[in-house]
């Protein structure tokens, strides 16, 4: 008969990890499920920054401690050990693809500041996994690579997990970190109450060798493509490399092509001419309302699982750290229900469903779809004020809403058209914005690597 456990953890990235990690550190049997052989290995495109070490994300604030090698959570109470590299970066410049930009923060006076002037840092999230599992191990977690689940039935009490493999594993409770493709939010039917509104795919590559305007800096630059694709620059935490991608929703789009046209031609070459691509990365991840109700049948959905689009690394170990403690809760107070572990549900309606507006979210990437690359180049160079720089998906977009409501004036009168498409951006609902890509997106059927 199958070995029964206190909680069965599905997904080991960062969310399952730190719930895996956090339920074993509680005296619970603990079995942590993996699809991958390699759990450490990172296949996916990622930018491995640090959502936020400025102002604060879920109310709280991110410190990295390397003295001591921790990324530590001070509201919540808890810190996870990591001990690999770090790259700080000091700004972040929005840019049209002839140069004109919006500048998040001052490049030199932050540099000069060091740790305290950085906007946020790049970590290795190879790294990161490595310090959670061996976490695991020392708490006695039982982890089992290669196990690809599809499904759960709750039954007298109890939930079973199946994987493609053939195995069963009994659980208590279950807890489903299998990201933002999350089987287990499908199975339990919870994509259903979902707002869709496109695929969104990632394609891009680590380079060595490239000479940005500034060394350590977040780039993001607006491609004369149609649409307007987007890219993003980082400096990866180890090794001298950057690592750039096309985030692009819109289908049937030539990614390679588009890249190899950013760093051969115009503006950006320069920044490029002894680059050499080491790896090439890339993602698929829907653009998904929040799941309002992230339980069902002593199955507590957490992290990319539930999230609007990205729970980023922050949101995920959060999340699996809160999801454990309400487990163990639940199972020393004999309450193995929807009561039992309602710290965790009502934790996610205040901070999560009523605090994050999905909307803002998806309005990030609203701009290609109602803009063409000249009419951003145009905006751009309007706004000349060096921002307020944080590395907040939900907050930042609100600094530069802030200052191109003050252009409006200044647009209304020099460029009537422009003006125009930006009412639209404003005030028509998104689901007409994002049609075509909602009509060719693929909710059901995707797999991220
Ligand atoms: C292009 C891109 C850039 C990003 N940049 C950043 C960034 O700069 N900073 C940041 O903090 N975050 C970033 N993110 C987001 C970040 O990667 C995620 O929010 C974070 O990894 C979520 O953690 P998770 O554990 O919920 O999911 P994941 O990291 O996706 O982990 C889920 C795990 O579950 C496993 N799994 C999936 N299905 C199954 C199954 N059926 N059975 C068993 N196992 C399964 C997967 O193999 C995986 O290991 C980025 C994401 C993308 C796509």
């Amino acid at each position: 008969m199958a070995k029964e456990y206190d909680v069965v953890v599905v997904g080991a990235g960062p969310a399952g990890l730190m719930a895996a990690k956090t339920a074993g550190e509680n005296g619970l049997n603990v079995a942590l499920l993996e699809r991958k052989k390699s759990i450490t290995d990172i296949n996916r495109a990622c930018s491995m920054m640090v959502v936020t070490l400025t102002g604060k994300y879920l109310d709280d604030w991110v410190g990295l401690n390397t003295r001591d090698k921790r990324l530590c959570f001070p509201g919540y109470g808890f810190s996870v050990r990591y001990d690999g590299g770090h790259q700080n970066f000091y700004s972040w410049s929005i840019y049209s693809y002839k140069g004109n930009k919006i500048q998040l923060g001052d490049y030199q006076k932050n540099e000069n500041m060091g740790d305290k002037g950085r906007v946020s840092a790049t970590y290795s999230k190879e790294s990161l996994l490595k310090c959670l599992l061996e976490d695991c191990y020392k708490s006695n977690v039982d982890v089992f690579g290669s196990h690809n689940v599809i499904g759960t039935q709750t039954k007298d009490n109890k939930v079973t997990v199946f994987t493609r493999e053939g195995a069963k594993f009994t659980g208590t409770f279950v807890i489903g970190a299998d990201g933002r493709a999350s089987r287990l939010a499908k199975s339990l039917g919870k994509n259903k109450t979902r707002l869709y509104y496109g695929t969104n795919t990632s394609f891009g590559y680590e380079m060595t060798g490239v000479e940005p305007a500034e060394k350590n800096a977040l780039f993001q630059i607006f491609l004369n493509e149609d649409p307007p694709m987007r890219i993003w620059m980082t400096p990866r935490a180890e090794g001298d490399k950057h690592f750039a991608f096309i985030s692009c929703t819109h289908p049937g789009q030539d990614f390679i092509g588009a890249f190899n046209r950013f760093i051969s031609q115009g503006q950006f070459a320069p920044w490029f001419r002894h680059a050499e691509k080491t790896r090439a990365l890339s993602a698929l991840g829907n653009m998904y309302s929040h799941i309002e109700d992230p339980y069902q049948d002593q199955v507590i959905l957490i992290s990319d699982a539930v999230w609007c689009q990205e729970a980023e690394m922050t949101g995920a170990v959060i999340t699996g750290w809160k999801a454990a403690n309400s487990v163990a809760f639940a199972l020393a107070e004999g309450k193995i229900s929807r009561e039992g572990v309602s710290d965790y549900l009502n934790w996610w309606q205040d901070k999560v469903i009523n605090k994050l507006d999905h909307r803002d979210m998806i309005r990030n990437a609203v701009m290609p779809y109602c803009l063409t690359s000249d009419d951003i180049d145009y905006l751009l160079s309007k706004i000349t004020k060096t921002l307020k720089s944080i590395l907040d998906p939900y907050e930042t977009p609100k600094i530069v809403g802030g200052a191109m409501a003050e252009i409006i004036p200044t647009v209304q009168k020099e460029r009537p058209d422009v003006f125009t498409k930006l009412q639209t951006m404003r005030t028509d609902p998104l689901d007409a914005i994002f049609r075509n890509c909602t009509r060719s997106g693929f909710p059901t059927t995707m797999q991220a690597s």
